[in-house]
């Protein structure tokens, strides 16, 4: 049987280092670090993915300022309230939650928030700078799959990596972060010859694809560590990964559920992220 790697209880570890370092770093600078949210509509699960996090900033005593536009605000509207938070100096981070309604366009939207104050490091040039082994805002849910592989100590130098997805939220940021810590990557998607095949040859094993529970033991080479990044309902209307849990823990050395793997993590990395753009803000090192 497979260590389970446990992304919540390392998630609220994270988060209580991170409650820690604000309430010393705000004592010294006189004030506390800001995250703006912004949604766009009122999609359910997107209403849910904010509440939480504001939660979760207010219990690291970060301060979050919501910003809830209709779905159908004008892109400009929202260029207008982008640009004003990039000025304002109470806000480190801003967010926006995705995904954005039909009329506007991901890529100028995101490229309109401050590299600096990119928490979600969807900015191109945070993305450059990744790309480049520079340090950035580092997209959170990569951030938060490194964090998780570090500290159950699993050795990724020289380690076969494989990763079904190659989305510019997922698949590739995390190819970036493996590249950077030295594994010999190798990224698979919808148009992979013999997935299994390849996916077999993993040490590090990471399935952000999108499928319930599609990745079965025969994906999975003995000992290999699998990280599920997947988040779906299966036909029962369950909350499943990409990962078919029960046969994979089975062969896999290491494994995260879902839920309370790679989710958890997502949000504690947001907050660190905050965290280092209010230090960078405030030249504190
Ligand atoms: P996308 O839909 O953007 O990307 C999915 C990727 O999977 C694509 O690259 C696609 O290939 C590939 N893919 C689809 N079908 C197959 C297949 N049959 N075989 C191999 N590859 C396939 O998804 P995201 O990257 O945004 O998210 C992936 C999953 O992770 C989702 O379940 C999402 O909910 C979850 N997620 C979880 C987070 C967390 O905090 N835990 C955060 C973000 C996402 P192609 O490019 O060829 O189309």
């Amino acid at each position: 049987m497979a260590t389970i790697i446990d992304g919540k209880a390392l998630a609220a570890k994270i988060r209580q280092e991170i409650a820690n370092e604000v309430n010393s770093v705000a004592a010294a600078a006189g004030r506390r670090p800001g995250l703006a949210v912004i949604q766009v509509g009122a999609d359910p699960a997107s209403s849910v993915y904010v509440r939480n996090k504001k939660k979760a900033c207010e219990e690291a005593g970060i301060v979050s300022f919501g910003y809830d536009l209709p779905e159908d605000a004008s892109q400009e509207q929202l260029l207008e309230l982008i640009e004003a938070l990039n000025q304002d100096e109470r806000v480190d981070g801003i967010l926006c939650q995705l995904p954005l309604p039909d009329h506007m366009d991901e890529f100028t939207v995101l490229n309109a928030i401050r590299p600096e104050k990119d928490v979600d490091g969807f900015h191109p040039v945070n993305v450059g700078l990744l790309s480049t082994g520079h340090k950035s805002l580092v997209s959170c849910t990569p951030a938060g799959v490194l964090e998780m592989l570090k500290a159950y100590n699993i050795e990724i130098k020289g380690k076969r990596c494989v990763i079904i997805g190659r989305s510019n939220i997922v698949g590739k940021p995390v190819a970036q972060l493996m590249l950077r810590e030295h594994a010999t990557v190798t990224i698979a998607h919808s148009r992979t010859v013999d997935l299994p095949k390849i996916c077999r040859d993993a040490d590090i094993l990471i399935a952000a694809v999108g499928r319930a529970e599609m990745v079965t033991a025969d994906y999975i080479k003995p000992g290999a560590t699998v990280i599920d990044v997947g988040i779906n309902r299966n036909e029962q209307g369950k909350l499943v990964g990409d990962v078919r849990f029960e046969e994979a823990s089975q062969i896999a050395g290491a494994i995260t559920p879902v839920p309370g793997g790679v989710g958890p993590m997502t949000i504690a990395m947001l907050l660190k992220n905050t965290v280092q753009a209010y230090r960078q803000a405030r030249g504190i090192l």
